[in-house]
């Protein structure tokens, strides 16, 4: 098996494993009560949210836990609502995630209105676009995702954050699929809230985090026991966090290392082989505004659905869309968004790289894709 589909989740790191193990079985005392048995536990959380806090430059206590991206999201947005409850406007991109616009949506039947902000071919926004949507004493949120996840795009989030700033409006980033990857610095960019997910970045699923900035007030989307100072009731997914902390910490080490481009000499070994043989071949968003480990190619004439059958016959792990529409017969909205017609949406696909692929991969990788092209072009009669 050749894994290509990092940007729908990663492998576990068997660092990362190893602690899930230990809070499972030896040290699986409740973090909230006070025998001594639970004290490492208490500590492993503590380590965690240090680490998770230095990989994007913020406080520890800035950090609250939750059961996944999806919920830090939704905690945001929602947060941001009931603290300015005079405020009615919320705005974000026509390229977010389902977790982002699904929940802006939710809120319209209490009179909340979504301005999305079109995105260029390349699949950026204008901040001239941001500017203009900001509605001063209604917006109660901007937030736009750090990098996305079909296209890898960066958005113009620093600038963005202090456009918001200036204008004195909440500023949320869905980083999920740039922690980790890129740096991050929420202090030094003045960002007041934004979310990760362990699952991107050699962490389990069904943990993440949202930083709220200790100066911004904070709504919490779940009550109860009151855990993570208030932040987000409900017993601490231990063996999550521990190894959460560990990836926070691997890809920290990872960021400021020499070997920080290993994954990207990866993807643009991959890319350009492709480019160089796949007559017509061509990257779907910005060149260089994107993440260092996803490739989003068009290859004309060859049908994404084909080639994720050609390609899973020889093993190889890659998406059409984003994994969560897999299957969905509809182009991406994405691209769909980016101003591409369906035809080239639907054949584009998605490959996404991490630390643990090798270069044998990546030239097996190669050979079956071009191999995959050339016989979908031969099926399909396609003359370029
Ligand atoms: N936001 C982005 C940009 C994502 O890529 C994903 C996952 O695919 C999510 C949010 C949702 O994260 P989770 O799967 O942890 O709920």
């Amino acid at each position: 098996m050749i894994y290509l589909d990092n940007n729908a989740t990663t492998m576990v790191a068997p660092e990362a494993a190893e602690a899930m193990v230990r809070f499972a079985t030896e040290l699986y005392g409740n973090p909230s009560v006070a025998y001594r048995f639970s004290r490492p536990v208490r500590e492993a959380i503590a380590g965690a949210r240090a680490e998770v806090a230095a990989l994007i430059g913020a406080e520890p206590d800035e950090i609250a836990f939750t059961g996944c991206g999806t919920e830090a999201n939704n905690a945001a947005i929602f947060s941001a609502l009931r603290t300015q409850p005079g405020k009615r406007h919320l705005v974000t991109s026509a390229v977010e995630h389902s977790a982002i616009k699904r929940c802006c949506e939710q809120h319209a039947p209490q009179g909340v209105e979504t301005t999305y902000l079109p995105v260029d071919p390349a699949g950026r926004i204008d901040l001239a676009d941001l500017d203009k949507a900001i509605r001063p004493g209604e917006t109660a949120l901007v937030s736009l995702m750090w990098a996305n996840n079909e296209t890898g795009v960066l958005s113009p989030v620093e600038e963005a954050a202090a456009l918001c700033r200036e204008k004195g409006v909440l500023f949320h980033s869905d980083a999920i699929q740039a922690a980790g990857k890129i740096p991050i610095d929420v202090a030094a960019a003045g960002i007041p809230m934004l979310s990760i997910s362990g699952h991107k970045f050699h962490a389990p699923k069904g943990v993440g985090a949202l930083y709220v900035s200790k100066n911004i007030p904070f709504q919490p989307l779940l009550v109860g026991g009151g855990q993570e100072g208030g932040r987000r009731s409900g017993t601490e997914n231990v063996p999550g966090i521990a190894a959460l902390g560990i990836a926070a910490k691997l890809m920290r080490e990872r960021l400021a290392a020499p070997t920080r481009d290993a994954v990207r000499a990866l993807r643009d070994r991959f890319e350009n082989a492709l480019l160089d043989r796949v007559e017509g071949a061509e990257v779907n968003g910005h060149p260089e505004h994107r993440l260092p480990t996803t490739a989003n190619l068009h290859f004309p004439g060859a049908e994404a659905q084909g080639m994720l059958i050609l390609l899973g016959e020889k093993g190889i792990c890659c998406s059409s869309g984003s994994a969560c529409s897999t299957g969905n017969p509809k182009p991406s909205a994405v691209m769909t968004a980016m101003g591409y017609p369906a035809k080239r949406a639907k054949s584009s696909l998605r490959f996404s790289f991490s630390r643990y692929n090798t270069d044998e991969e990546i030239g097996a990788a190669v050979e079956a894709v071009a191999a995959g092209v050339k016989k979908l072009r031969a099926l399909s009669g396609y003359a370029g």
